[in-house]
Order: structure tokens, then C-alpha cells, then sequence
């Protein structure tokens, strides 16, 4: 069931919004050569219960940190860890959600640890430019599949691939509620978007093929061909205005 936000839900959803968005800051300015993921999986816990609220992946499904930080062929999912020290070349996805006064805000950004590859760079511009197409699309009265349609014509025309086995989601008092948001689609289908929806959207992108395989800890997801992936999160509300992003720092 999509349940629609109140003004004072909305307003809930911003805090948290900034807060995750300023967790997310932080986390993207620790990444240097030479750190590991679980300091970077400390910062992002210190700074949001610092501010009184509650990381929402920490024991979300049993998941044992604050932040999922995947990193290269991590797609997402990747747990924190003092061994995965972060090296010049890497690619790290990072993924924070933070819960205040019951309400949650999601995002994710892929930052570069020193310079990294030109492929790389690509890949990275080419999937927060489709998370930014598939945010357009998201206007009041267009359906659910207009944004996937848009992440995926943007990503495939530039012959990457959209991770298909997750999805992004509606956000609210749970940190995933209906409807999915898939980052593939075709125009005109699926759910309708009303003013008052909150959804996170969050592209996945592939330099090589969409498969991806879960390792044995049952969390860490990566692609099934070795290559390299990239994961780009805002959480937006549907307005008469259009889309408004609330995990900004505004
Ligand atoms: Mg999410």
C-alpha cells in the first residue's frame, strides 16, 4: 500500500533527509587511500546519533553497521570492515540512511579514493546523471515506470547495464515501503505518482553485465562478471511543483 505523506510528514522527512545527506558529506570527504570502511562506517555513526538520530541500516535485517560501503565490484551491501583498507583507483559506494523522530531519509553516492581511472569517471558521471533523469521523470501523475524507463535509456544508451535484482522504494516511518522503484521500465506503467509520495530512487549501474551474486555473509552484493559498478541514491517527494529532493543539506 503507497501511503501518502501529510505536510508534517514531509516536513519529518526533510530533517531526516538533511541529516542523511550530511552523513552521506561526510562519509564521501573521509574516502582517501589508506582509510578503511568500518573508520568511514564510524563517522557516519558518530555524526547521525550525534544529531539525536538513529542510523537506519544498523541491524536493519541484521546488518551490522551504519553505513553499506561497497566498494568496485561491490554493487551494494558491503559491510564495513578495519581489513578493506581503501586504496588510490578504488570506487566507493556508500549508502546511509538516517531515522529522526520516527521518520527516515536514504541516499547513496559512489566517491572516487584518489584519482581513479577514466572508465571509472564515466561510469560514475554516467549513473548520478541517470539518478538526476530518473528524478525528472518523477512528476506529479506520471507512473513509476517513467522513471525507470529514464535511468535506463540514459545508462543503456551508453552501453552500461541497470542492476535489475533490487530496486529502489517508497520512504516513510519504514525505511522501504511501496511502491518499488525499479530503475527499468517501460513509459506509462506501473504505480501513478501523487503529490504527497515519498520514494527513493536509485540507479545501480553495471559496466559489464546486470547479473550480480550475493557472497556468503548473505549482504555483500556483487557482479557476477567482476566489473566495476556504481549506486546513486536521493529520496524525493512528489509535489505539484515537481520533484523535490529531501536529502539535501537545504
Ligand atoms: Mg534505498
Amino acid at each position: 500500500m503507497i501511503k501518502l505523506k501529510t505536510v508534517n510528514e514531509l516536513r519529518l522527512l526533510r530533517a531526516a533527509g538533511r541529516i542523511s545527506q550530511k552523513a552521506l558529506h561526510l562519509a564521501g570527504e573521509a574516502v582517501e587511500p589508506g582509510v578503511t570502511t568500518k573508520e568511514i562506517d564510524e563517522i557516519v555513526r558518530k555524526y547521525i546519533e550525534g544529531q539525536g538520530a538513529t542510523p537506519s541500516f544498523l541491524g536493519y535485517g541484521g546488518f551490522p553497521a551504519s553505513a553499506c560501503i561497497s566498494v568496485n565490484n561491490v554493487v551494494v551491501h558491503g559491510i564495513p570492515s578495519e581489513k578493506r583498507v581503501l586504496k588510490a583507483g578504488d570506487i566507493v559506494s556508500i549508502d546511509v540512511g538516517a531515522c529522526l523522530n520516527g521518520y527516515h531519509g536514504d541516499n547513496a553516492w559512489t566517491f572516487a579514493c584518489g584519482d581513479v581511472s577514466k572508465e571509472a569517471k564515466m561510469l560514475m558521471e554516467t549513473t548520478e546523471n541517470a539518478l538526476f533523469e530518473g528524478i525528472k521523470a518523477a512528476q506529479a501523475f506520471s507512473r513509476v515506470g517513467d522513471i525507470g524507463h529514464a535511468v535506463q535509456k540514459y545508462a543503456e544508451l551508453r552501453s552500461y547495464s541497470v542492476v535489475r535484482d533490487f530496486v529502489g522504494h517508497g520512504v516513510g516511518a519504514n525505511l522501504h515501503e511501496d511502491p518499488k522503484v525499479p530503475n527499468y521500465g517501460t513509459p506509462n506503467t506501473g504505480a501513478k505518482l501523487l503529490p504527497g509520495m515519498v520514494i527513493a530512487i536509485e540507479p545501480m549501474i553495471n559496466m559489464g553485465s546486470e547479473r550480480v551474486r550475493v557472497l556468503k555473509d548473505n549482504w555483500t552484493t556483487v557482479t557476477a562478471d567482476g566489473s566495476l559498478s556504481a549506486h546513486f541514491e536521493h529520496t524525493i517527494a512528489i509535489t505539484n511543483d515537481g520533484p523535490v529532493i529531501l536529502t539535501s543539506l537545504e
